[in-house]
């Protein structure tokens, strides 16, 4: 078994066991319902047909309909879309949304097919997988390489399949096909609440407290740009060139305009006052709140002692190894986990979901406003949960999520246990 899934399983059975839990319920929550898979041929455009395998785990629909993004990278494995699957059962469940995990994945550079090639795999796909697919089935999103474009059409093959409209089976969608704005910046947008919630919990300023952020994507920079426009000092910022530091803050717009002209974050050092760091030092660096969003596995246990932050927000899914977490509990750093910190993405693909399904579409305030309600409110949760029996933000939101499935799988029967 891969690092990735044993991770997931060994979190699982530490909620489990401090729940109560036996081991047969551990054990069935731990298995997905239905593991799919197939191989998708694809006519490319020197004339050959190229295999290319697909993955969709559904793992728990005891909440709800399944629901979890694609990932198009080589890396894809079918232990890692286990894992990813059984994390979107605990987001969606911490969050209180009404459904289950899912994930799917193809092992595939998109990089390296051509935009008509890349249109036929994301056809193939729902192809393969239609009849377990649908708004009250499974609902798949953009991930890792996949993007709005990838999700127009693969909604437009379903629609073909299904020969009806059905806009509510793929979240994450161009506007046009019934996306909402708020998606793409949703997931920082949801980070920043958790991030500003926890520095408010651990007693810091917004106009003094200063932050990391490994990573300058969609993610990195949305959840930058706003904790900047609430006050706080964005002394470092990096991407996968490099990294940079200034002690009097920057203002992560204008990085933005420069590394869009210049191709990467160093860039911006040549006309504004700081230096060239790596992004090992970043993670380092004596600051308030550290944020990685970029990559899982960043904080490990040979770098874990060396972490100075308070706060560490999980933007990324698995940045601190589960063997590293000890040493930064020790040493009183308080940890925002991925399944609470980067839910704001799910949580809007959630009112996506709602809006195409009763074809009633709500203004951007309100949207902001109920994403920024159901995350203060997961938050405040965990937080108790964590005060009260006396563990980290990590295992208090596992116990909140596990207990809310195990409870919902009971009530549907003893034939589920
Ligand atoms: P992205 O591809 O837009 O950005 C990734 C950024 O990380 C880029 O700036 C890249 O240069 C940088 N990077 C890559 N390798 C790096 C390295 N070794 N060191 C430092 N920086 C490096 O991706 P994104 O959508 O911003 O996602 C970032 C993370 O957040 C991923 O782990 C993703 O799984 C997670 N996440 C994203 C969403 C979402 O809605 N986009 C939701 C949940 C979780």
């Amino acid at each position: 078994m891969e690092e990735v899934l044993l991770t997931a399983q060994h979190q699982l059975e530490s909620a489990g066991k401090r729940l109560g839990l036996d081991s047969r319920t551990i054990s069935v929550l731990g298995t997905p319902k239905e593991v799919l898979e197939d191989d998708i041929p694809v006519k490319m455009a020197s004339g050959d047909t190229k295999n290319f395998n697909a993955y969709r785990v559904q793992h728990n629909d005891a909440l709800g309909p399944f629901k979890g993004g694609i990932r198009f990278h080589p890396d894809v494995s079918l232990d890692e879309v286990k894992a990813l699957a059984m994390w979107m059962t605990w987001k969606t469940s911490l969050l209180g949304l009404p459904f289950g995990g899912a994930k799917g994945g193809i092992i595939v550079d998109p990089h390296e097919l051509s935009e008509a090639e890349l249109e036929s795999l994301s056809r193939g796909y729902v192809r393969s997988f239609s009849d377990s697919l649908g708004p009250s089935k499974d609902i798949p999103a953009p991930d890792v390489y996949t993007n709005p474009k990838v999700m127009g059409w693969m909604l437009d093959e379903y629609e073909l399949i299904s020969k009806c409209h059905s806009p509510a089976t793929f979240t994450g969608k161009p506007i046009e096909l019934g996306g909402i704005k708020i998606r793409d910046e949703a997931t920082g947008l949801g980070g920043f609440f958790m991030a500003d919630a926890a520095a408010k919990k651990a007693g810091l300023d917004p106009k003094s407290a200063t932050v990391a952020v490994q990573g300058f994507g969609n993610v990195g920079f949305n959840i930058a740009r706003l904790l900047h426009a609430h006050g706080y000092k964005i002394v470092a910022l990096s991407d996968s060139r490099g990294a940079i530091y200034s002690e009097a803050g920057f203002n992560p717009l204008e990085v933005m305009q420069s590394k869009s002209e210049k191709g990467s974050i160093s860039g911006f050092i040549s006309s504004a006052s700081g230096k060239e760091i790596t992004n090992e030092e970043l993670l380092e660096l004596d600051v308030d709140i550290l944020v990685p969003a970029a990559l899982s596995g960043q904080i490990l246990p040979k770098n874990a002692g060396n972490i100075r932050s308070k706060l560490i927000v999980e933007m990324a899914n698995g940045p601190v190894h589960h063997a590293a977490e000890e040493t930064l509990l020790k040493n009183r750093i308080t940890i925002v986990p991925d399944i609470l910190a980067n839910a704001g993405g799910v949580t809007a693909s959630y009112f996506e979901w709602a809006q195409n399904n009763y074809g009633y579409y709500w203004s951007y305030t309100d949207s902001y406003k109920r994403l920024q309600d159901i995350m203060l409110s997961a938050f405040e949760q965990t937080f108790s949960k964590s005060q009260g029996e006396g563990v980290g933000m990590r295992q208090a939101a596992y116990l909140l999520a596990v207990e809310r499935v195990a409870r919902a799988v009971k009530y549907r029967g003893s034939s589920k246990i």
